[in-house]
């Protein structure tokens, strides 16, 4: 029996199915500790028993975008989340994609209770909560959806189920740390036992991989825990798929100062054909979210609102040529590339070279709690991801252009 959400047909699970987003997991983490021998589990599927393939994830690459199209197994475009932030020109107002009224896609997991399935999704931080559990019914339906940070606040009615940190035996962990992501892992395996889910959807925090690159010992020993979890899960009877929203890469100089373009302030100063270039363009960098201290709010990738008049070839021009500007698109060519949304883009999509970082302006960031030289993501240079199964895929065409999104249809339609 198959199910079709969002065009794409699914098999209904004949087991347990659960899919991974390891957040931030540029492909080198898993294959450094692997070759360190800290990820026993990871070692023997990759070596063979199962499915080690690399795709690309959603642009921009950062979190929510690709955690939507994972669950809705869509592009932006369809689903509508295209970035942490938006800017409504209507009101004028930066908004934050985290309420599920802006999600315009269903989501598998909506698809699957409707078919009698048993969901859990635990995800990391609250942000993406609202959204991943958009659709879903919860109270005594055998589903639940709650975040790590705000496990203490779980209700039966919000979440399906309350008194998670009791029933897990450990304390509420902090929103910056590596015990964030353990605690979705404990949770995952709790839920397993105890409630017999038929789809579990786990998403970590990529705390770590901002600050600690791969095959560090910082790194190592993350991904050392997860793999000690994997194969708890696996334990289950389960199909295990992992996937991961972005990659990661060093933005600093040789310095160790975060390497950044402050995009804002640059085109503030240039003289835009007579007029003053102040309050033509709206720099938003939509890596924003209420979680920067191990970001500064520095990513890869920005969009540009320019006001009424504005000659955008011109402005595009001169971006490209600033130094450490990868592209510049105009947003019907950017949105048409990327898959994107055209009405929650600005007029120009902007993406920076591999090692830099694009700001607004220097008094916006605060880079205070940068305690390492900075890491970051956002741009086509974080895209490629890997996506592993725990079973073969012996039916899958080797020619196909893979993504994260695919998780769910090479987990349930291909994996043996
Ligand atoms: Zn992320
Ligand atoms: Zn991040």
């Amino acid at each position: 029996m198959t199910i079709t959400v969002n065009n794409r047909d699914y098999r209904i699970p004949a087991r347990p199915v659960v899919a991974i987003c390891v957040d931030g997991s540029e492909p080198a983490y898993i294959e450094e500790a692997v070759a360190a021998g800290v990820m026993p589990w990871t070692e023997r599927i990759v070596g063979g028993a199962g499915a080690d393939l690399r795709v690309n994830c959603v642009i921009p690459s950062f979190t929510n975008p690709n955690n939507l199209s994972i669950v809705t197994g869509a592009s932006p475009a369809v689903h509508g989340i295209c970035g942490n932030y938006f800017y409504d020109r209507v009101s004028e107002r930066e908004v934050m994609m985290t309420a599920p009224e802006l999600l315009r896609a269903p989501t598998l997991f909506e698809a699957f209770q409707k078919n009698g399935l048993r969901i859990g999704i635990v995800t990391a931080k609250d942000k993406l909560r609202g959204l991943l559990g958009a659709g879903l019914a919860f109270g005594d339906t055998g589903s639940v959806c709650f975040s790590a940070e705000h496990a203490d606040q779980a209700t039966l009615e919000e979440n399906g189920i309350d008194r998670v940190t009791e029933r897990l035996n450990r304390p509420l962990p902090s929103v910056y740390s590596a015990d964030l992501s353990e605690f979705v892992f404990a949770a995952g395996v709790m839920l397993m036992e105890t409630l017999a889910l038929d789809v579990l959807y786990l998403s970590t925090t990529d705390y770590i991989q901002h600050k600690h690159p791969p095959g560090s010992d910082g790194a190592n020993a993350f991904y050392a825990m997860m793999d000690n979890y994997w194969a708890q899960l696996e334990a289950f009877g389960a199909l295990v798929a992992l996937t991961a929203d972005h990659g990661m890469n060093a933005k600093h100089n040789d310095a160790g100062d975060p390497d950044v373009i402050y995009l804002q302030d640059i085109i503030d100063e240039w003289d835009l054909g007579g007029q003053n270039g102040d309050g033509t363009a709206r720099v938003v960098l939509t890596i924003t979210d209420p979680y920067v201290v191990h970001h500064g709010a520095l990513g890869s990738f920005c969009t540009i609102y320019l006001s009424d008049g504005a000659d955008a070839d011109d402005i595009a021009g001169r971006l490209r040529d600033l130094d450490g500007i990868l592209t510049v698109y105009g947003n019907a060519e950017g949105c048409k590339e990327f898959e994107l949304p055209p009405e929650r883009m600005g007029d120009l999509i902007v993406i920076s070279e591999k090692h830099k970082v694009l700001g607004s302006s220097v008094e916006h960031h605060d880079l205070s709690g940068l305690d390492v030289p900075l890491r970051s993501h956002g741009g086509v240079t974080e895209q490629r991801v890997p996506l592993i199964l725990n079973r073969p895929t012996p039916d899958l065409d080797p020619g196909r252009r893979l993504r994260n999104f695919d998780a769910f249809d090479l987990g349930l339609n291909f994996a043996r």
